[in-house]
């Protein structure tokens, strides 16, 4: 049987773990903590619609190939594993407060249509109909789109069923583990140094996310990753307040069903730090209580902060690294990890087991720097 290693155990390492072992492959996930702690369990689970038939761009494509199998994966966790990872086509409303804001929506509702995607406009006065707890701020945007196909999961849950499906398939996951070194001879990597000693296997795959590109510098390769952190207040409402997932600008908020709404999120180029500020969630509450006056009067359950893997140019890096043969890294995957995983899940595992992906990687090349 072959033998995969996998450096981390965020979302997307544990989906290309879950994805070989379904292949018959021997597989081994280690992660320096508990696997599923990190970016992928501090993201919101937002899964914007994608159609991999319509869609140009080969990030378009990988997003098409991830929203269609998303569905699909959340049964089959559910059936293996009983542990329903809270899926749903909810939909998702699209905000734009000024008249910049207004063209760019007017230009993405045309890229939809473009790619079949189901799109609305919605007119002035619709909104507050379609989600009444807008109505005391619905004068504040000028334009609303609706894109009813717009899904959501619940990350906890989604990273509990990844690894409850993963060790059903055999997968070894190994918490508290920290690769420290790798060895390489003759082109490939011969063992992996970690803090609880070697490991080794015929395969190795890098995802760790926004440390990768840390790692990977002690193999000679560069990567141009950078911890991007992003703060989230979690609200508790008694009933639920909203129905669909508000998107205004590069902020949210995503309605649980049990009345809880996640409120996200900052961009903050400040290392490898990741605890909450005082004023990143000054700034959020004050985002949440103009979008959902409800919220003044709905206790704050929480808040905590991501480091997301940030790329200069946008786009994840997937593939065979440059000079060894046997080692691979999928990471990079910034505001999209979650969404990006089925799909980066599929085409990392044909591309370790020696097949062809169903498009090519080559605009991912990890060579590209
Ligand atoms: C606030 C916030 C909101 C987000 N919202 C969304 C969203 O709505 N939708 C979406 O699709 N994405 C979202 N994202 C982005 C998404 O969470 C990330 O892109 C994704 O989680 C990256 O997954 P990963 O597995 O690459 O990294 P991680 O989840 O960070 O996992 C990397 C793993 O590697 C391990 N590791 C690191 N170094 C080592 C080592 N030396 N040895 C062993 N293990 C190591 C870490 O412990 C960690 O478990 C959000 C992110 C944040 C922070």
């Amino acid at each position: 049987m072959p033998s995969c290693l996998i450096v981390g155990g965020g979302v997307v390492g544990l989906s290309i773990a879950y994805e070989l072992a379904r292949r018959n492959w021997s597989v081994t996930v280690l992660d320096r903590r508990q696997p599923g702690r990190e970016a992928s369990w501090a993201g919101a689970g937002i899964l914007p619609p994608a159609n991999r038939a319509t869609a140009r761009h080969p990030l378009d494509v990988l997003r098409g190939l991830s929203f269609a199998t998303h569905r699909e994966w959340a049964d089959r966790l559910l059936a293996e594993t009983g542990i329903d990872n809270g899926f749903q086509q909810c939909g998702g409303i699209y905000l734009a407060r000024t008249a910049g804001e207004a063209a760019a929506l007017a230009g993405l509702a045309e890229q939809f249509r473009d790619e079949e995607i189901p799109v609305e406009r919605l007119r002035h006065g619709e909104l507050a109909s379609f989600e009444p707890a807008l109505a005391r701020s619905a004068d504040r945007f000028r334009a609303a789109l609706w894109l009813p196909t717009e899904c959501q999961l619940r990350n906890p849950r989604h990273l509990r069923a990844l690894a409850a499906a993963c060790q059903h398939h055999g997968v070894v996951i190994e918490p508290d583990v920290e690769m420290i070194d790798a060895r390489c001879v003759g082109g490939k990597v011969t063992c992996v140094e970690t803090t609880r000693g070697e490991r080794s296997a015929d395969q190795v795959c890098f995802s760790a996310g926004a440390w990768t590109a840390e790692l990977l510098k002690r193999l000679g390769v560069s990567l141009g990753i950078l911890p991007i952190r992003g703060q989230m207040l979690l609200f508790r409402a008694a009933a639920p307040l909203l129905g669909r997932i508000l998107n205004d600008g590069p902020r949210y908020l995503v309605p649980r069903d049990d009345g809880r709404i996640l409120v996200g999120s900052t961009e903050e180029e400040v290392g490898f730090d990741k605890r909450t500020t005082e004023s990143g969630i000054a700034d959020l509450i004050g985002f949440a209580y103009d979008v959902l006056p409800a919220l003044r009067d709905t206790p704050l359950e929480n808040a905590w902060a991501g480091l997301r893997p940030g790329v200069y140019d946008g786009m994840p890096y997937l593939g065979r690294l440059p000079g060894l043969a046997n080692a691979f890294v999928a990471a990079g995957h910034f505001r999209s990890g979650l969404y990006l995983s089925t799909g980066t899940a599929l085409v990392m595992a044909d591309l370790i087991g020696d097949g062809t992906p169903p498009f090519s990687l080559e605009p991912f090349r990890p060579s590209r720097g």
